[in-house]
């Protein structure tokens, strides 16, 4: 027996992983009416302003404010109709303009009163009831977005709002990153993927369901592996063909200490590999490698531990390469509302959470914290971070990341 090397800290290991990950450069263009979740890959710059023009924020009647001929109680002429989409003519002193929410102000308005305020005297004319001030009810133009300024940074995951910006500018395609390909394998001969039958011994795959739904998640694509049986020459297989087809390759099992291990030895031959023991529960074990120049993961077979270290640590490094410029998980705060005694290593503790009546936020753990037991993924909200020698106290206050966020 060797003594145990020491587990390597969490961030450690995501720093140097992320000191590895090479951002791909492969950009496209797709058509803004389908970029959503996919990165931008470059800086977008408003080429006009928004709103082009000053426009109505009401329905009502554009007047000129410095107008001495139009106050409170005053009779005034309607000398034009602006509809939305039209340009009215410009305003003759001592009336206003039927204006609707939207059209442009007309030339010599600068305010406009909304129709609630006035009273209809005849076809032609209104009395006014209020007087708004100067820029009442205008929206100027470039309110919202001037010409020249950058309104989305590259390396930014697209939302349906930032897929609105742009197209308020007239942006049509969108140059953004081509989606990383990354090739899912899992690995055990105890394995059937559903619906069977399952022999003796035996038990379904879930990991692989899990890891594709994760990856299309992040807009990449998968290319599926599938099952590989533990032999050398299966798996040799399957890594050369991940390497061929895909930017990235991962892989769930086979990575425990002691295990009749055939990835290691196929990485070996066919590239590099590190096993490392990392002081995160669950998921000890991770293999990191590379074959072909195409990085390899290998992660820890027990459904939780596959899930919490494809979260935690496999995510940032598939985000980096796809040229994402938010890697980590941002965390919130929640007040503990079960107990945990300090351990070796950091745990991260599947919990539900919930708003007391004085607004606070409560999380509670699942009852069965196994790594076996994907049901604590399902009822989980979050993943509450307890560090290495942390004790967990009712209220303590702990940081916690959502789950799918
Ligand atoms: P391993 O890391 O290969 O030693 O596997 C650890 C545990 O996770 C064992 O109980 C395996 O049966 C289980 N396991 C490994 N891969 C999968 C998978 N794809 N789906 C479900 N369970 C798995
Ligand atoms: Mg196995």
């Amino acid at each position: 027996m060797t003594a145990m090397s020491p587990l390597i800290p969490v961030d450690e290991v995501i720093a140097t992983l992320l000191a590895d990950a090479v951002p791909s450069r492969d950009v496209q263009e797709v058509s803004i009416s389908i970029c959503v979740g996919h990165v931008l890959a470059e800086d977008m710059v408003a080429g006009i302003n928004v709103p082009p023009v000053a426009n109505s924020s009401m329905d009502g009647y554009a007047f000129n404010c410095e107008d001495a001929e139009i106050a409170i109680g005053s009779i005034c002429r309607i000398s034009d109709r602006i509809a939305a989409g039209t340009v009215g003519a410009p305003l003759t002193r001592g009336t206003v303009a039927r204006i609707f929410t939207g059209a442009p102000v007309p030339e010599g308005a600068n305010a406009v009163v909304m129709q609630e305020d006035t009273e209809p005297v005849d076809d032609d004319h209104i009395k006014l009831i209020k007087l708004p001030v100067q820029g009442e009810n205008v929206r100027v133009a470039g309110q919202d977005i001037e010409r020249g300024a950058l309104i989305l940074a590259r390396g930014r995951r697209i939302k349906p709002q930032d897929a609105a910006l742009m197209a308020s500018v007239g942006v049509a395609a969108v140059p953004v990153m081509r989606p990383l390909r990354v090739a899912v394998m899992s690995t055990g001969d105890e394995l059937v993927d559903p619906p069977g039958p399952l022999a003796p011994g035996q038990i379904f795959n879930s990991n692989h369901y899990a890891l594709i739904g994760l990856i299309r998640n992040l807009g990449m694509e998968v290319v599926d592996l599938g099952l590989v049986p533990d032999d050398l020459n299966s798996t040799e297989v399957a890594l050369r063909r991940g390497a061929s087809q895909a930017d990235c390759i991962v892989s769930s099992g086979g990575v425990s200490v002691g295990e009749e291990d055939h990835v290691k030895a196929a990485l070996e031959k066919l590239g590099d590999l590190a096993l490392w023991r990392i002081a995160i529960k669950p998921g000890k074990p991770l293999a990191f490698g590379q074959i072909e120049g195409i990085p390899f993961f290998g992660l820890p077979g027990n459904p939780v531990s596959t899930f919490v270290t494809f979260t935690m640590i496999a995510r940032p490094y598939l985000l980096k390469m796809q040229g994402c410029s938010d890697l980590l998980p941002r965390p919130i705060y929640a007040n503990a509302a079960f107990e945990l005694e300090p351990g070796g290593r950091r745990e991260y503790v599947r919990v539900r959470l919930e708003t007391t009546r004085d607004g606070d936020l409560n999380a509670t753990a699942y009852g069965n914290q196994g790594s076996g037991v994907m049901s604590s993924v399902v009822w989980a909200d979050a993943l509450a971070e307890v560090d290495i020698g942390q004790s967990v106290r009712y209220g303590d206050r702990l940081k916690v990341f959502l789950i799918d966020h």
